[in-house]
């Protein structure tokens, strides 16, 4: 009897041994890695926890790589290049790889869910007042005109699968690439094993599961006019992207500031009076699509809008005159960091 105690006991101690084996390495193997490069003209930081975590970084460098000498507009080679660079007044069929066909798709989906409020066929309009090259102007009326001919994107939603090309239409997925990116960015972690990371893709940030402890992220809202953040909200599997006015711009010889989202139906950069608008939702595609499309709805659409979508994304809206507009579900997540001088909770 005495000896089938001890025989017990030491089984007991034998299994806590084990026990607390395995927790230290797997503690020890939970290690976090911070990969940061530059790609699609921004800076990007991917931090993964868990066993795989460099190894998963590096595919998703490699990948976002990989993506933008598919979509970017400049490098010789890319499918949007090909799109672009294709002369002639005959429509052409043009192969494009499966990326860029689901953007065309995408794109299609967003142009008419805003009401062509994102358009990526903005293209040449965009193109001739220097945001691509940095050779910034004020372009004539009547050019204007004329380059807002080739801006329909209509002929491509009918059919976004097949890549038959208006003569004329020139492509930017500019809006849409970064959360595209880092959508695949979050499909690769989990492919690798990750179920925590935080991606910021140029302040489109995408945080995959929780923290490691299990709580959840906190990422902040920027401040247009600078300084600290102006709030900040808990997530997880989410992206939180923004959409400004405050930093991509020039300043025209009449004194006026031109930024770099365009309202389709003037072919001019957007004026209203927002500041930022940042966009809350599962899929970075999405989100990157409306921040760009509510900030050139403007408020009082921007609001209607997510009224009609079944409150499948939230916003958060910076107005010029230092207010804060955001919508009713974010009031369990958001703080306010920042002295505002209105705040609206939109029902
Ligand atoms: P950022 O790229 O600065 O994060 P956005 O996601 O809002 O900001 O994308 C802006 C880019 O999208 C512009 O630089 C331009 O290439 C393109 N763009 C500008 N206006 C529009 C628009 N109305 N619809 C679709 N793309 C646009
Ligand atoms: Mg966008």
């Amino acid at each position: 009897m005495v000896n089938i105690m001890k025989n017990e006991r030491s089984l007991v101690y034998f299994l806590i041994t084990i026990c607390l084996f395995c927790f230290l390495a797997g503690s020890c193997s939970q290690n976090t890695e911070s990969t940061s490069f530059t790609a699609m003209n921004t800076y990007m930081t991917v931090k993964s926890y868990g066993k795989n975590a460099a190894a998963a970084n590096a595919l998703v460098k490699e990948e976002v790589e990989r993506l933008e000498g598919i979509l970017s507009t400049t490098i010789e080679g890319s499918d949007l290049y090909k799109i672009n660079n294709t002369d002639g007044d005959e429509e052409s069929e043009i192969p494009v790889r499966t990326e860029t066909a689901y953007l065309i798709q995408r794109g299609a989906e967003f142009y008419k869910m805003t009401g062509g409020a994102f358009n990526p066929a903005l293209y040449p309009v965009i193109r001739e007042w220097g945001f691509t090259t940095g050779e910034y102007k004020v372009p004539s009326d009547e050019r204007i005109r004329e380059l807002l001919q080739n801006t329909d994107f209509s002929p491509v939603v009918e059919c976004p699968q097949s890549i038959t090309r208006p003569a004329g239409l020139q492509l930017d997925f500019g809006a849409i690439g970064k959360g595209y990116a880092g959508d695949r960015a979050v499909e690769i972690l989990q492919d690798a094993g990750i179920k925590s990371a935080l991606l910021d893709f140029g302040g489109n940030i995408q945080v995959l599961g929780t923290k490691p402890d299990g709580s959840d992220w906190t990422v902040g809202v920027k401040n247009p006019w600078g300084g600290e953040p102006v709030a900040a909200v808990k997530l997880h599997d989410a992206c939180m992207i923004t959409s400004g006015g405050y930093e991509r711009f020039f300043i025209g010889q009449d004194g006026k500031k031109y930024i770099h989202i365009f309202d389709s139906t003037t072919g001019r950069p957007v004026e209203n009076d927002l500041e930022s608008v940042t966009i809350i939702c599962r899929e970075g595609i999405y989100g990157d699509a409306l921040s760009t499309a509510l900030f050139v709805m403007g408020l009082d659409k921007a609001i209607e809008f997510w009224q009609q979508r079944e409150r499948d994304f939230d916003f958060i809206i910076l107005t010029k005159d230092k207010g804060i507009v955001y919508t009713t579900p974010l009031e369990k997540s958001i703080s306010l960091l920042f002295d505002f001088d209105s705040v609206r909770v939109v029902e």
